[in-house]
């Protein structure tokens, strides 16, 4: 199932079945038009919305590639994608969104399993060994993870799959195996066994670099995070002696990017490995005036806000779900005059606002940044202020 050159998404052959990428057929420019239209739409009443950042060329521009495995009737194996909505597997063998060597290390991998006998997992009988394979690249330092994720910890002669699966792609710098042994339709488990490497990468943005292990958030296109981030710190306004806070903070690239231009920054995340990528990151960079918390964003702002703490500045990257009001309300209660709100879903952002407004935070201004070009889904960054 080869694209080849062909850059015109029409011609994916995995089109239909797939589902991915719901702008078949669209222009780029016509793209980045609805996309500017929805936010405008949802967020009329609130803020003004800037003019959209669109990518120069955007194909392959996904750094992380998730293939299940599975196998035909007369025992091929294949590799790809869920169809839409369901368990069934589309093949897919390149991509014109995801990244080139990423999906060539998932090819290799599918040619290397017969020979080391190593048995694709069956969803119904939950029999078998090998579920998803997930690649991260870092497209700065080129850097690759390989996780294996398998149904159960033995992967049998691991080192000599290692060893082939390294000649083939030098470029691999750490090989993990992550225990998924439940029946579940999240890829990876929270189990990781390092076979080769650090049991982690590394990537630059805005001028720092990252670690990032396997079940740590990093946002999936590169060159566009910069961009959001660069606006995102603008918005901030930030002169060198503000108490920042990089809520929902990952392996805290945000806080990390504002870090230079704030007097303090706190971060807070739910996910612990995310949380350790982000200390021993800010380590690593020399980043003095930094700190990482695991915990709930909401929980820590409301004990933060009870002990009569203040906040100049606030970053919040919720996940799709968007924030709570125990969150926005502790953001209030702490006296931040700078909200920046990064969403990867504009309807609980348009929410949100609502909500923060009548907090007294009035959006200022938003700006859509495309994160995803031939999907749907769509980044933005706003600007509130507090109007006390
Ligand atoms: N700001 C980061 C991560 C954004 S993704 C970046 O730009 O890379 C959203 C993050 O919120 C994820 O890392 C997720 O683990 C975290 N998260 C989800 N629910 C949370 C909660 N209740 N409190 C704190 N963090 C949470």
């Amino acid at each position: 199932m080869s694209i080849g050159t062909n850059k015109s998404p029409e011609a994916c052959p995995a089109a239909k079945k797939c589902g991915g990428c719901a702008y078949q057929g669209i222009s780029y420019e016509e793209q980045l038009k609805i996309k500017t239209d929805k936010v405008r739409r949802l967020l009329r009443d609130l803020c003004p919305v800037r003019a959209v950042v669109g990518m120069e060329n955007p194909y392959h521009y996904r750094n992380k590639i998730h293939a299940a495995f599975g196998r035909l009737r007369d025992g091929r194996i294949i590799s790809g994608i869920y169809q839409e909505g369901t368990h069934k597997i589309v093949p897919v063998d390149d991509c014109l969104i995801e990244d080139e060597t990423a999906d060539a290390i998932i090819r290799d991998i599918r040619g290397l399993l017969p020979s080391f006998k190593i048995q694709i997992y069956n969803e119904d009988s939950g029999r078998g060994l090998l579920r998803h394979v997930l690649i991260r690249r870092g497209f700065a330092t080129g850097q690759v993870l390989v996780a294996l994720v398998l149904a159960s910890p033995i992967l049998p002669s691991k080192n000599n799959f290692v060893r082939a699966l390294r000649k083939l792609h030098p470029e691999i710098a750490t090989i993990v195996l992550n225990i998924n042994d439940k029946k579940t339709s999240m890829v990876l488990g929270e189990r990781n066994i390092t076979l080769y490497g650090k049991g982690y990468i590394e990537d630059i943005l805005c001028g720092k670099t990252f670690r990032i292990s396997p079940n740590s958030f990093y946002q999936v296109n590169p060159v566009q995070t910069e961009r959001l981030y660069r606006k995102a710190v603008e918005l901030a306004g930030l002169t060198g002696k503000e108490r920042v806070m990089d809520a929902y903070c990952g392996i805290g690239t945000i806080g990390m990017a504002a870090a230079d231009q704030a007097g303090e920054v706190i971060g807070v995340e739910l996910n612990r490995a995310a949380v350790r990528d982000a200390i021993s990151s800010a380590k690593a960079n020399g980043v003095k005036n930094i700190r990482f918390m695991a915990g709930d964003a909401g929980e820590f702002l409301e004990d933060m806000a009870a002990r009569g703490e203040r906040a100049d500045v606030v970053f919040m990257d919720p996940p799709r779900a968007g924030s709570t009001e125990k969150f926005m309300d502790s953001v209030a209660k702490m006296g931040a005059g700078r909200v920046v709100y990064v969403s990867c879903n504009p309807e609980t952002l348009a929410r949100d606002l609502k909500y923060l407004k009548r907090k007294g935070y009035v959006a200022e201004e938003a700006w859509v940044v495309d994160m995803f070009p031939w999907t749907e889904s769509i980044e933005t960054v706003c600007l509130l202020k507090s109007n006390k």
